[in-house]
């Protein structure tokens, strides 16, 4: 992804897409001192630009690490590689990190904070899944406890088994995994979190351990704006036999309907189609 023609805003400056980049001492790289979002510009407009900007701020102080960058600044860089590169419909990346300092080793108070605002154009994110139903594998490894890792922060640490569990499920033939917690709930995908109906009511997962995703927060206002009763509590496994629908939602995954997860069968059923459509016209209003 790095030769190709585009502009990234780096540090304060747009600069060409072959120029952005960082040394290998950078701290991030060998510590995992990143934070991050994934966001979706619709029609020249990024869907709640400002609470990703929010979250990514929260998750810098979460990590310890103060981004020199307010909510404002951090807008204005998004619209800014947008306009640069001419486009109204993508996907947005901003990333903010532990730069290489005077001295390299775990504590890295004398390393800058940088941020780099890159995109690129995306579409769906599990291909043909949302007329189908995606099919997902189960994650052999577990959501870690709040205790162990600050769970509430988009933050690369907590991808490295998003990336051994992804490619796992792919070798299998499927999409995505879905991961348990570290207590035996029912989760969150490697990238997007989960939703269930049964008997016409919605279940998902409390987000005590899991990333409370800004689309989830979204679909959970849109299903009790019609009067549909979401239940947030935690799920165990035995139950996934029975939910009769299941989605997935998140920036990028959007809303998509999931048709398997491991031997356990959903239909792509009315709510999911009616929330999926719902969603697709509010990022484009
Ligand atoms: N969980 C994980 C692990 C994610 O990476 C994402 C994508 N950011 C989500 C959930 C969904 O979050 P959002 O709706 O804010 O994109």
């Amino acid at each position: 992804y790095d030769d190709r023609d585009g502009v990234i805003w780096m540090d304060g400056q747009l600069v060409p897409w072959r120029d952005a980049k960082v040394h290998v001492l950078t701290h991030a790289l060998h510590y995992a001192s990143s934070v991050f979002e994934g966001e979706r510009c619709y029609n020249g407009k990024i869907f709640k630009g400002v609470e990703h900007s929010e979250r990514l701020l929260r998750s810098g102080e979460l990590l310890d690490m103060a981004i020199p960058y307010t909510v404002e600044e951090i807008e204005k860089a998004k619209y800014a590689m947008l306009e640069a590169n001419g486009w109204s419909d993508a996907y947005v990346r901003v990333v903010a990190f532990r730069g290489a300092g005077e001295d390299m080793g775990v504590s890295s108070s004398r390393n800058p904070v940088r941020m780099a605002v890159s995109g690129w154009e995306w579409g769906a994110y599990y291909g043909d899944a949302k007329t189908k139903g995606a099919k997902l594998d189960i994650a052999k490894w577990k959501r870690p406890s709040p205790e162990t890792i600050p769970t509430a922060a988009k933050a690369a640490g907590l991808y490295m088994i998003c990336t051994m569990s992804k490619h796992a499920a792919e070798a299998k033939g499927c999409s995505d995994a879905m991961f348990f917690d570290y207590r035996g709930y029912v989760a969150e995908a490697t990238g997007a979190n989960v939703f269930f109906v049964k008997d016409g009511e919605v279940h998902t997962p409390d987000p005590d351990c899991i990333l409370n995703g800004i689309t989830r927060q979204t679909v959970i206002g849109m299903l009790r704006e019609r009067q549909v009763v979401v239940h947030e509590r935690h799920i165990q496994p035995e139950e996934l036999e029975g939910f009769q629908q299941c989605w997935l939602t998140g920036t990028a995954a959007e809303v998509t309907p999931v048709g398997q997860i491991g031997d356990y069968n959903f239909e792509v059923g009315s709510l999911t189609r009616d929330i999926a459509d719902a969603y697709e016209k509010m990022v484009r209003a």
